[in-house]
């Protein structure tokens, strides 16, 4: 057996350092909804601190932000309600050459049952989870911890687009309905506008705009905030008679909620890398913004036999577009947005 190399006090040191920057990055994230770094920064000290818990397996704790959804428990303003099915974050890859090999790998675990392959966009928002029992809405939350999210039922009411009620024939006595909640950047700049001229302080970029907006103690300005839903996932459900995720959209679609019209199903790895480049160029021709592309197994048997580590499903991944850079050509530096 080849022998495990011990951390040395330098790898010990460089874990607890990344760790803690992380921590603190994702407690301005999601906690205050106004981020320390950029997306890309944080990326990549994530990445950074798989690599060397890949390396020494022995630094890898439970608590290590690699293996946890979202932040470490904090304090929030909300109360605490307990998903029905836990919500859990996607693993991410940053190059086609990954995406490959993920495309091969999860077909080889699936063996002789061939996959069809789910892509869709990946919205730059924050997840919501919207429990219906007989077509009625009883709850919206947000992810927390993938177990435990915040109680945001009387924000979510005030959002359009979202459906207090279905009904219809074979309505699902209970059906947990996720999605992403936007802020759609046509009307972000004007937000900032009248939170500056109100002496407030604007918002970073939209994502955290939805997050700052949905999370609010007063549901009436939610109220005031534009903000939109796409349903990209189901938890638990009962009375519902579905084989793939793609079924699930099209009845969503039509019991009202709001569906992407971005997503396809396709057969092939080709296809699937010519869904990501097509949006990689048409990535700004969209009402909201997206950071990459999530690739899933559309079949529901083929995912609940790939199943779940502690903090993502084993049968979807986030392929991450490389951040974009402006040339300011005044200042003649790049930014990053
Ligand atoms: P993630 O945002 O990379 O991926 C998981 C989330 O994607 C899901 O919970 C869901 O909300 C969302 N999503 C959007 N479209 C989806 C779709 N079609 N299907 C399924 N899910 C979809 O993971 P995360 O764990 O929430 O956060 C990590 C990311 O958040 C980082 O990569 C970084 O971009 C950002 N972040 C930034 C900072 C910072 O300081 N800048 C801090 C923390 C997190």
């Amino acid at each position: 057996t080849p022998e495990v190399a011990e951390p040395g006090l330098g790898e010990q040191h460089r874990w607890s350092e990344l760790a803690g920057r992380i921590n603190d990055a994702q407690e301005a994230y999601y906690g205050l909804d106004a981020p320390t770094m950029s997306d890309a920064e944080y990326d990549s000290l994530m990445r950074e601190l798989q690599d060397l818990e890949k390396r020494f397996p022995q630094l890898r704790t439970p608590d290590s932000p690699t293996q946890r959804v979202g932040a470490a428990q904090r304090v929030t303003d909300f109360a605490p309600v307990t998903h029905l099915e836990r919500l859990l974050s996607l693993d991410d890859i940053f190059s086609t050459q990954e995406l490959t090999d993920w495309i091969a790998r999860t077909q080889r675990s699936l063996g002789e049952q061939k996959a069809s392959w789910l892509c869709e966009l990946k919205i730059d928002g924050l997840a919501v989870d919207l429990v219906y029992r007989g077509g009625r809405l009883v709850s919206g939350a947000t992810r927390g911890d993938g177990r435990v999210g915040e109680n945001v039922t009387p924000n979510v009411l005030t959002i359009a687009g979202i459906p207090h009620q279905f009904a219809g024939p074979d309505i699902p006595e209970v059906l947990e309905v996720r999605g992403e909640i936007f802020f759609p950047i046509e009307a972000f700049a004007d937000l900032n506008a009248s939170l500056v001229e109100a002496g407030k302080a604007p918002f970073a970029n939209p994502r955290n705009a939805a997050a700052g907006s949905l999370r609010q103690k007063n549901p009436a300005v939610t109220a005031t905030r534009p903000l939109q839903l796409l349903v990209h996932g189901i938890g638990a459900h009962e009375g519902m008679n579905i084989e793939r995720q793609s079924q699930a959209y099209e009845l969503l679609a039509g019991w009202g909620f709001p569906t992407s019209p971005a997503y396809r199903v396709v057969s092939s790895v080709s296809d699937v890398l010519h869904y990501v480049s097509y949006y990689g160029e048409h990535r700004h021709d969209l009402k909201h913004e997206i950071d990459g592309v999530v690739v899933k197994v559309d079949d529901l048997a083929q995912q609940a036999q790939l199943g779940s580590t502690s903090r993502a499903p084993r049968w979807a991944i986030a392929y991450k577009y490389p951040p974009e850079q402006v040339n300011t050509k005044l200042l003649d530096i790049q930014v990053n947005v």
